[in-house]
């Protein structure tokens, strides 16, 4: 087990976090609470250190880390930052700190590992008093993705972070469940108009508010919609290969996602999770509040996310859902689909990538991607 030092979430121990920051600036990884989900910090300036947090989670080279900063003055000095376009001052000037990061043209000051190599760097400043603590201590900025193994669920505990990366992290900063519990926003500035890369916790009607033609994420559209009838199938199909986009965020039972219309999406539910346990199967469900469901002491676990008119909360609480269900041992989670508005989006993109057990249809008539706007 790693280091673990608990730390009150607003105003952490000092010692504590010059003992990280003392970490980090030997070329350690530190994990550390933010208000997003927990980070797996290395100095973003030493690519020995950037180089480990590769290895720890089993990253692959190619995928870029988003680099954790004070402020918007330390972003744009021009190291970090080659360029500071205007769109990215309005849009830091008005989310900074917090769950958005920008993509700006890379700095010299930045190591080419941190960005798989490419002429843009992401940047984020944390609002995370644990993680700005540690970035004023450190005084570096700190390369941090999420603290899971790559392509597993993201942390939003110490505990998760423990679970998953054990002994390969050298301290865990303990600073509670994280507010927001989904990552950040990212946004391409590069690009006129700005693309959204990643939906987030800054939804995207409020990036539109800044930035009216911001182009929204692709939508993820799933490889298989696979019939009703087929669940059980499925079920037992071999899993792909871990870690190849778009699957992401994957819990270690195999996710359905079961999209639609409403009515027909718990109908759907109710039939397979009965199918299922009767095949044996642990069924874990995450429904909403008032989804009528089966439930069975022994075969049939529910999760209730929110209300269904509150897909924010429902985002903020889907990871620890599905570690809690993780921790169960279920075989097949079947989970329903949310609106987009809000943290929806974002909540819709990762249960679509999280969903390895493919996209069923429940009426076999609705459109089977994700919401555009
Ligand atoms: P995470 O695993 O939460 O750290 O996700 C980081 C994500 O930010 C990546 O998967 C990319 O989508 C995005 N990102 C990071 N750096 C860059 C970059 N230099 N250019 C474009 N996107 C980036
Ligand atoms: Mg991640």
């Amino acid at each position: 087990m790693p280091r673990c030092i608990v730390v009150d979430a607003v105003h952490p121990d000092p010692a504590a976090i010059a003992a990280a920051a003392r970490i980090l600036r030997a070329g350690g990884l530190v994990a550390f609470p933010t208000e997003t989900v927990y980070g797996l910090g290395a100095n973003a300036l030493d690519a020995d250190a950037v180089g480990r947090i590769f290895v720890a989670k089993g990253r692959p080279a190619d995928d870029p880390l988003i680099v954790h900063v004070l402020d918007a003055a330390g972003a744009g000095d021009r190291t970090l930052a080659a360029a500071w376009p205007p769109i990215a001052a309005r849009l830091t000037d008005a989310f900074w700190p917090g769950p958005l990061t920008v993509v700006v043209p890379r700095g010299p000051a930045i190591p080419p590992i941190v960005t798989a190599c490419l002429p843009m760097v992401a940047l984020r400043a944390p609002a995370h008093p644990v993680a700005r603590a540690l970035l004023a201590a450190a005084g570096v900025p700190i390369a941090a993705p999420s603290a899971n193994p790559f392509g597993r669920t993201s942390p939003t505990t110490a505990a998760h972070v423990i679970a998953g990366l054990g002994d390969r992290v050298d301290l865990v900063l303990d600073g509670g469940p994280c507010a927001i519990g989904v990552e950040s926003t990212v946004v391409d500035c590069t690009t006129d108009p700005i693309r959204v890369l990643r939906p987030g916790g800054i939804p995207l009607e409020a990036i539109r508010a800044i930035a009216p033609d911001a182009i929204a994420a692709e939508a993820i559209v799933p490889e298989a919609i696979v019939p009703d009838a087929a669940l059980p199938a499925a079920d037992a199909a071999a899993s792909p290969s871990p870690g190849t986009q778009p699957r992401h965020y994957a819990p270690r039972a195999r996710l359905v996602l079961v999209t639609g219309n409403d009515g027909d999406i718990v109908a759907t539910i109710r039939a397979a999770a009965v199918r299922l346990a009767a095949a044996g199967k642990r069924v874990g469900l995450l429904v909403a509040a008032g989804d009528e469901v089966p439930v069975d002491a022994e075969r049939i676990v529910a999760v209730c996310l929110a209300p269904l008119d509150n897909p924010s909360l429902a985002a903020h609480r889907l990871f620890a859902a599905l570690h809690a269900l993780d921790a169960q041992d279920v075989d097949v989670i079947l989970a329903r689909d949310w609106p987009a508005r809000d943290l929806g989006l974002a909540l819709q993109d990762r249960l679509r990538r999280a969903a390895q057990g493919g996209t069923v249809l429940a009426d076999g008539t609705a459109a089977p991607v994700m919401a555009r706007s």
